[in-house]
């Protein structure tokens, strides 16, 4: 799929901006502060994603304005489509003219995989950045788990608040009554799991042969879904930690502690990568993430690097623009030599949330 114009108004410190992108590379540079992430962030909404860079959607209406507007002319499913957001306090979104309940159900009609310098984190932090990129990454690409994590995250945090209030003395646990609660959190905790350790299955050798590629064969990444409450079936841990969870006040075994694991050349990354290897492995993840989608939907997603080259030597620079291409792809950065150098591509200047190109 690729985008064939978009439109953003009143978003963040862009008054209006259009763009008409090419099929390949499209570089979007300018000086800090001008705008060229705010732009790419724009394009994600169309995703029916939150912002990647968790903001909240007040923040990313134009100061002094009421609301923001997004329109994206895409390609996709064979036809020309178009996405439309509104973001205030809330959002709405029509998908070829018909409203949608949700911006959301925009999931898996436009798809993109954003690679931005707060996905460093996703080597760098705990657990947490790790589960929220699996689940991303599932529910573009099987829109059944959305549902499904939805509903086990309101069953962990009913279970979360029983606890907190028998620790208080304010309730008092009934065994019978635990029972049937953990067998049902259970049973869907089990769901996500199969999705996500699915997920990380299908992802492992692609992730592996990017970074191969990336590092020119000097280093292997290898990822693994590590579950916290033991391999074993999911009501056993819960029923067995109900003391443990009264003590920490919290249910502390099940799928929303597991972790993707990662290794580089056999090390926990977290511990030991440089910071150019951090970056590597998460753009493998990402661009791993990419070729699943593709081979899902039957179409590529489009592909938005935010400031992706800094850090990254020649060679990994190279092998990435390379190794996208047939997707279309939106690439920020400061100066557009090397870019230009390295794969041709339309380019558009930023300046002041004023786009020309
Ligand atoms: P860099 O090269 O440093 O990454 P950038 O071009 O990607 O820069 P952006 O992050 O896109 O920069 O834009 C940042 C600018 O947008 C900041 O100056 C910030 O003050 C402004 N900005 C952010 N939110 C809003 C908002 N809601 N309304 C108006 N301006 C905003
Ligand atoms: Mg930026």
């Amino acid at each position: 799929m690729h985008v064939t114009s978009m439109e953003v108004r009143r978003f963040r410190n862009i008054e209006r901006a259009v763009l008409t992108p090419c099929e390949g590379m499209n570089i979007l540079y300018g000086d800090n502060a001008h705008g060229k992430t705010n732009l790419l962030e724009g394009l994600w909404l169309a995703t029916g994603g939150k912002s990647f860079r968790k903001a909240k959607d007040s923040e990313l209406v134009g100061f002094g304005q009421k609301d923001a507007e997004v329109k994206v002319s895409f390609y996709a499913a064979g036809r020309g489509q178009q996405a439309t957001l509104k973001v205030s306090t809330r959002r709405s979104a029509t998908l070829n003219g018909v409203p949608l309940k949700s911006a959301s159900k925009l999931m898996g009609v436009f798809c993109a995989v954003i690679f931005s310098p707060d996905h460093l984190s996703l080597i760098k932090d705990g657990p947490e950045e790790r589960r929220r990129f699996l689940d991303a990454a599932c529910c573009q690409l099987r829109p059944l788990f959305v549902p499904c994590l939805l509903q086990y995250t309101r069953m962990l945090s009913q279970r979360n608040a029983l606890i907190k209030a028998v620790k208080k003395g304010e309730a008092v646990m009934d065994p019978i009554l635990m029972d049937a609660f953990d067998e049902r959190l259970a049973q869907s905790g089990e769901e996500v799991r199969r999705f996500r350790r699915e997920y990380v299955e299908t992802l492992t050798p692609f992730v592996a042969s990017t970074y191969d590629g990336l590092s020119g064969g000097r280093e292997a990444m290898t990822v693994r879904y590590e579950t916290v409450g033991g391999e074993g079936d999911l009501y056993a841990a819960l029923k067995g930690s109900r003391a443990a969870d009264l003590r920490a006040g919290f249910t502390t075994v099940g799928p929303h502690r597991d972790d993707l694991e990662v290794f580089i050349g056999g090390n926990p990354a977290r511990a030991f990568a440089s910071q150019g290897q951090q970056r590597s492995a998460v753009l493998s993840l990402k661009l791993a993430e990419a070729t699943l989608l593709a081979n899902g939907y039957g179409e590529k997603p489009v592909i938005l690097l935010d400031d992706v080259m800094s850090e990254l030597d020649r060679s990994r620079q190279e092998y990435i623009l390379n190794h996208i291409e047939g997707f279309q792809v939106f690439i920020t950065c400061c100066e557009p030599t090397a870019v230009r150098e390295l794969t041709g591509g339309k380019v558009f200047h930023m300046e002041n949330g004023q786009l020309t190109g």
